[in-house]
């Protein structure tokens, strides 16, 4: 499997100068190329080969005054802006195809001298690994890199990004073997909320650290600072640095957070078991800020990556299973119940349930019966969930991306201020 494994790299005022300049022209070439691309298509809905894209843009570019100074930078990493425009197109097509899965992929775009994130790629030919533990970049030099861990094996790739709070990194591209951990018997389901980050059906509680909102105070400042600088004046520039640096602290702790508990679950259970949340429909309500300050996307994708090296298993259930409504202990479901019930009795077995708790044990018990199904298997004893699609619990899941059932009135209400 292929694993990005990134590094803080320091290069000297001389070498920013030089990966400036060849950000610059790897961005000409990839918008150039794309011109062309685009143009042929226009003409007569050809596609141009890659091998005569860069003779084009590359080779017979630099022969030319306007472009001459496309032979001042490494020749390699022009080649990789068209590959990656190259690897662009496709997800487009797969996406647009239905090849590809996810969110749907638009058309490649030009990239612009004012882009947030600047970064370029340097395929194998183009960097070389020093036994002093530099990084030797084709026509940059050697640059000092902050080893924080060990890369595994040698990298087939390396890109070069400066982020918009002026930090450059290395982020190299390697393969490694999945290394199974020895498997365990222990499986959880989890309930993913806001008022708390999630609750497992063994009862551990994690809190939601909230980073966004704790730290609201401080890039409001930021923000309003930057709004009063003069447009394009040197001290703009700097507040939005400051601005971005900002929102980097932001995103980086709330990053190592989230590594650090989807890693310990992964050590801890040989199967975790989600639900499956609309995260994009609840992102478009007032709940937004909040949402996306849980990072629930990629809290999944973690662990889905994780489960794949670690050999451990992480399914999810069904976005409309209602798990808040069955009782966990006898399978009876009690109905639909308001987000302000935190505490309940079964009507049909008088066993006091909390809430999320509750729900991460149906989660548990779902997710057990849908592996069980997937494998072929007998259900297990004791699971008793409805899997026909029930009325949705007022509140919890909002009526977005569904056709076809009208939204109930209470749903868009039902969720509580936070
Ligand atoms: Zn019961």
């Amino acid at each position: 499997m292929r694993l990005r494994y990134s590094y803080r790299i320091c290069p000297t005022v001389g070498q920013r100068q030089a990966l400036a300049r060849t950000f610059g022209c790897a961005r000409v070439v990839y918008n150039d190329a794309l011109t062309l691309r685009k143009a042929a298509w226009k003409a007569d809905r050809s596609r141009i080969p890659t091998g005569a894209l860069a003779k084009a843009v590359i080779t017979d570019a630099k022969k030319t005054d306007a472009r001459s100074w496309l032979g001042s930078v490494s020749v390699d990493a022009l080649q990789s802006s068209i590959r990656d425009l190259d690897t662009a197109y496709r997800n487009f097509f797969d996406s647009v195809s239905g090849k590809r899965s996810g969110r749907p992929v638009g058309l490649p775009v030009f990239k612009s001298r004012k882009d947030n994130r600047q970064s370029l790629r340097f395929s194998r030919n183009g960097f070389r690994l020093r036994s002093n533990g530099k990084l030797n970049l084709a026509r940059i030099g050697d640059v000092r890199v902050k080893w924080s861990r060990a890369l595994p094996a040698d990298p087939s790739s390396v890109t070069i990004v400066l982020d918009p709070s002026g930090r450059y990194f290395a982020s190299f591209v390697v393969d490694v073997e999945p290394q199974h951990l020895a498997t365990l018997d222990t499986e959880v389901g989890i309930d993913l909320g806001l008022s708390i980050y999630a609750v497992c059906s063994d009862g551990t509680v994690i809190d939601n650290p909230r980073f966004l909102r704790k730290a609201e105070k401080k890039l409001k400042a930021a923000q309003r600072a930057l709004s009063r600088k003069a447009k394009g004046s040197k001290n703009r520039a700097k507040a939005r640095r400051k601005v971005a640096r900002a929102h980097a602290k932001v995103a980086d702790t709330r990053m190592d957070w989230l590594h650090k508990q989807t890693t310990r679950l992964i050590r801890e259970n040989q199967a975790i078991y989600l639900e499956d949340l609309n995260v994009r429909g609840l992102a478009r309500t007032r709940l937004a800020k909040s949402v996306h300050d849980a990072g629930w996307s990629t809290f999944r994708r973690l662990l889905e990556e994780k489960a794949a090296r670690y050999g451990r298993h992480v399914g999810v259930i069904g976005r409309y299973e209602p798990t808040s409504q069955v009782c966990s202990a006898c399978g009876v479901p009690d109905g639909p119940k308001p987000l302000n019930v935190r505490m309940w009795t079964c009507g049909a077995c008088g066993t006091s349930h909390d809430r999320d708790l509750n729900a991460a044990r149906n989660i548990l018990a779902a997710g057990r019966a849908d592996r069980l199904n997937a494998c072929g298997g007998p259900v297990g004893p004791g699971v008793a969930i409805p899997r026909r699609a029930r009325p949705v619990e007022t509140g919890t899941h909002r009526n977005a991306g569904r056709t076809g059932r009208k939204p109930r009135a209470a749903g868009a209400t039902g969720i509580p201020a936070l």
